[in-house]
């Protein structure tokens, strides 16, 4: 029986979740490795848990050979289509031998096993998550079926020196024909999306790492051999990572060897494999000539996030892929905790509340709107969003924060230990936490099952007669795809109250009996809430949701002076920063609406100004840098239903302009200060300098546009670091300075046969933020160096451009619509993930002034029409349509 007919794709509803009705506890794996056509035999210990058939997945493997207890099936006593096998005669018991073919090298999609580089010389690698294995062998490949892997890799020497797989090694030789064998073991049960192997020409650098149980690690990092000088940093941040995973949570390394693998060829950042992660090559590799400080931030995050994976997500994984949150909010959270000790949290927090409002607002209030977590998919490969992960990294912060540093630990302790060795639920991370210090956290499960974004309205009512403060908050929820009715959720108002001489009052809150110090978090649990304070002498400025207490939207009519108040008085660098934020906005709306009144405007620019005068010696220059950038293009836009994305980037335009005027004579004198002290260094102090320098030359190209290109042309040329000279050329192209072509050219021949530089000024262009960039970025389409097989590649030059470049994507004649679905149509072909990943640029579509809003759905209709369009597509389209 062979019926390949294609099946219409069905939806997956966590209300219909039932436990697996086989198991595996055991199985062996021997892969005959080689480029064109690798084999496969696997041996499955099966056990049932009801009597259904026997169903294995599988998709585009080639079925050699079939038997079950030693006996070849014949074509009767199976049934094989283009999902997998179904084996009427399987018992428990039973063992099920199959052995496959597959062809890594025609393997575009980078999901299962697949070639990395060349042909003759490039190394063999897997993806599993989420549903790769299932293109490797046939099996129940789900999170909840958890089974002991041995894996045998056979191979021929030469092409394949390096043999790798997780787990420990148990035994290597030599077969009668000359081809090397290894054997791994790994002890510990796992679900097949951990599963990795890894096999070719790599070179590895090494360390020895004592865990505090005193469990001697042999830490590997590999890539290639040109590339392997590169893999010192991601040494030092894994042993960063691992010491403080221990010490904040208590989780050891739990086996012998702690592989890492860099390639350049992977969908998404990195993958915690069991024993073997492997990474994107831009989130591994750094050397101080090529790699921004931005960078070295991001490879010490990733490293950290797959590294404290093995706890979160392997020892205890997902129940099923609903659950996936579990594992990923909780894992980002764990590694923001850890960026925010490694170095400065303020800039850490502004870091993630960015990403939440850049890339998850929108997502959250668009089409693709789904809940952390979600009820239902047809292709779960488009559920690793900002949604499920940054969102989901805030949920789990706002319950750490519920319950305080200790009793958070005590509740993650209970988690750690009840489920060690399951599939687990997201009610079972919220009974632990709440368990393990007598109270329920159950009412936030409410904020993993309802999608959007809560919108908070506050008002505040000073009554100088009895001294009373008033504040009244109300919480309400946009209807989103499937969800018209909405709940109040449980909101955590962490808040201070400012005197205008910029003191913080102490707090008294009615019905409290004492004062409740000079913070305090409301929780809004209602549609609308009061809260008194008393004993208040005057009205007071509130500082709301301080350091982003919950991922809400916030409205609260505060007044340019207030605001630029708080600019200047709050003591947490989050919180400042935030105000400044709101007082661009606030600029940047009646610039926008073309209103005469500039109070806004001129608050933001005085108040930045005398910040910027004052002694430096206060203010983090980093953090002082970030407050002199007015809100993203994005975050601007989403304040308006209809769109126009260039007019938003004008008037955002407009009032960066305008700061930079009001700065304009003491910018010089510091840039040159700054420069002055420029070491090269890596230290926290010569970033943060390099950041607040990045920015004031940027201050400076808008303040005086010659002069600010001759220096702009000079850092570049003598720059000491790539976050200088990247900042420069940066500032000369999004400018538009005559001097911008040179210094591209030069970067494109300094850099030439690097593609991690080179991507970066793949992007750079694409983000030109003029109408013409869609024609420099035709022509960098078809540059050497680009290729649309390279997920890197077409994100730096193709994503840059939907997603970053409000003027040259969003072209009124619908120019860069139609011109990136083309491009979609052609890389769906070849790699349905990252086709839906760029296709997501379309996601606020339904949003745009209605000339755009027809062209972009023409774009889309041109789309659809086309015929073969992956699962992966088809369902980013359909839901954007819905
Ligand atoms: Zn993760």
């Amino acid at each position: 029986m062979n019926d390949s007919a294609a099946q219409p794709d069905a939806t997956v509803r966590l209300a219909d979740y039932r436990p697996p009705a086989w198991r595996v506890r055991r199985v062996e794996l021997v892969f005959d490795l080689a480029v064109d056509a690798t084999v496969v035999t696997a041996r499955l210990h099966l056990q049932c848990e009801r009597d259904e058939p026997l169903h294995l997945d599988g998709e585009e493997l080639e079925l050699l050979d079939i038997s079950l207890d030693g006996r070849a099936l014949a074509a009767t006593e199976y049934r094989l289509d283009a999902r997998g096998l179904t084996i009427p005669g399987a018992r428990d018991g039973s063992m099920l031998e199959t052995r496959v073919r597959i062809a890594p090298a025609q393997n575009t999609a980078l999901s299962g096993l697949y070639l990395s580089g060349s042909h003759d010389s490039g190394f063999l690698l897997t993806q599993c998550e989420a549903q790769g294995f299932r293109r490797i062998t046939f099996f129940p490949d789900r999170p909840d079926v958890l089974a002991q892997y041995t894996v045998t890799l056979r191979a021929d020497a030469a092409r394949f020196p390096v043999l790798l797989a997780g787990g420990g090694p148990d035994g290597t030789g030599t077969l009668p024909d000359g081809r090397r064998w290894a054997r791994f073991v790994d002890p510990y049960p796992k679900p097949s999306y951990l599963f990795a192997l890894v096999a070719g020409h790599l070179e590895k650098i090494e360390r020895a790492y004592r865990t505090a149980e005193g469990r001697e690690v042999s830490l590997r990092i590999y890539a290639e051999a040109d590339a392997i000088d590169g893999c010192g940093y991601a040494m030092d941040a894994l042993e960063r990572a691992m010491r403080w995973d221990e010490r904040v949570y208590g989780r050891n390394y739990d086996l012998a060897i702690f592989n890492v693998v860099a390639t350049h060829d992977f969908n998404m950042g990195a993958m915690e494999n069991k024993g073997l992660n492997i990474f994107n090559a831009k989130y591994l590799l750094a050397d101080p000539e090529t790699t921004t400080d931005d960078e070295y931030r991001h490879i010490e995050a990733v490293i950290a996030h797959e590294y404290f994976h093995n706890w979160s997500g392997n020892r205890i994984t997902c129940r099923d892929w609903f659950q996936l949150s579990l594992k990923e909010g909780f894992t980002v959270f764990r590694e923001q905790q850890f960026c925010a000790d490694m170095q400065s949290a303020a800039l850490q927090r502004i870091d993630e509340v960015g990403t939440l409002r850049r890339v998850q607002f929108p997502e959250d209030a668009g089409p693709l709107a789904h809940p952390v977590r979600p009820a239902e998919y047809t292709a779960i490969d488009n559920f690793y969003t900002a949604t499920v992960y940054e969102k989901g990294a805030e949920l789990v912060r706002m319950l750490a924060g519920r319950l305080g540093a200790l009793r958070f630990r005590r509740g993650t302790d209970l988690y750690f230990t009840r489920h060690d060795g399951q599939a687990a639920t997201i009610e079972d991370l919220l009974a632990a936490l709440g368990e393990a210090n007598d109270l329920d956290l159950s009412p936030y499960l409410a904020w993993y099952a309802q999608a959007g974004t809560p919108c908070v309205t506050a008002q505040g009512d000073y009554d100088a007669s009895t001294r009373r403060y008033t504040l009244t908050l109300a919480q309400q929820t946009a209807p989103t795809a499937g969800q018209p009715e909405k709940s109040p959720l449980p909101i955590p108002v962490r808040l201070a109250l400012f005197a205008c001489d910029g003191r913080r009052l102490p707090l008294h809150l009615q019905g409290e009996p004492a004062s409740v110090g000079d913070e305090c978090v409301l929780e809004l649990t209602q549609r609308e809430q009061r809260f008194v304070f008393t004993d208040v002498d005057a009205r007071p400025v509130p500082s709301l949701l301080r350091g982003f207490s919950a991922p809400v939207q916030w409205q609260y009519a505060c007044s340019p002076r207030e605001l630029a108040l708080l600019l200047r008085y709050e003591s947490e660098g989050y919180d400042r920063w935030n105000a400044g934020q709101q007082l661009a906005a606030a600029a940047y709306d009646a610039l926008h609406a073309g209103a005469q009144d500039r109070s806004a405007l001129d608050a933001w620019c005085a108040t930045l100004a005398d910040l910027f005068e004052a002694d430096t010696a206060q203010l983090d220059p980093a953090l002082l840098a970030d407050m002199l950038a007015a809100p993203s293009a994005i975050e601007l836009g989403a304040r308006h239903d209809p769109l126009d994305p260039e007019r938003v980037h004008a008037a955002r335009e407009a009032i960066e302009d305008a700061l930079a005027i009001r700065l304009g004579e003491v910018l010089p004198a510091r840039y040159h200060a700054l420069r002055q002290s420029e070491s090269g260094a890596l230290d926290a102090p010569a970033q943060a300098r390099r950041r607040l320098q990045g920015r004031v030359l940027a201050l400076l190209l808008r303040a005086d546009p010659p002069f600010g290109a001759a220096l702009a042309m000079k850092q570049y040329e003598q720059a000491q670091t790539m976050t200088d000279r990247l900042a420069a050329l940066a500032a000369l192209v999004r400018a538009g300075a005559a001097q911008a072509e040179q210094a591209l050219h030069d970067f494109r021949a300094r850099y030439d046969g690097k593609p991690l530089v080179l991507d970066k000024w793949f992007a750079l262009q694409a983000q030109a933020p003029t109408r013409e960039a869609l024609a420099r970025v035709q022509l960098l389409a078809d540059d050497p160096a680009f290729s649309l097989h390279n997920p890197n590649r077409v994100q730096a030059l193709l994503g840059a451009f939907a997603r970053g470049n409000p003027v040259g994507f969003h072209r009124p004649d619908g120019a860069g619509y139609h011109y990136i679905a083309d491009r979609l149509i052609e890389i769906d072909a070849l790699n349905p993930q990252n086709a839906a990943r760029l296709a997501k640029a379309f996601e606020s579509w339904h949003r745009l002034e209605p000339q755009r809003r027809a062209a972009a759905l023409l774009a889309l209709r041109e789309i659809e029409s086309h015929s073969g369009m992956s699962r992966d597509l088809a369902d980013i389209l359909a839901r954007m349509r819905d």
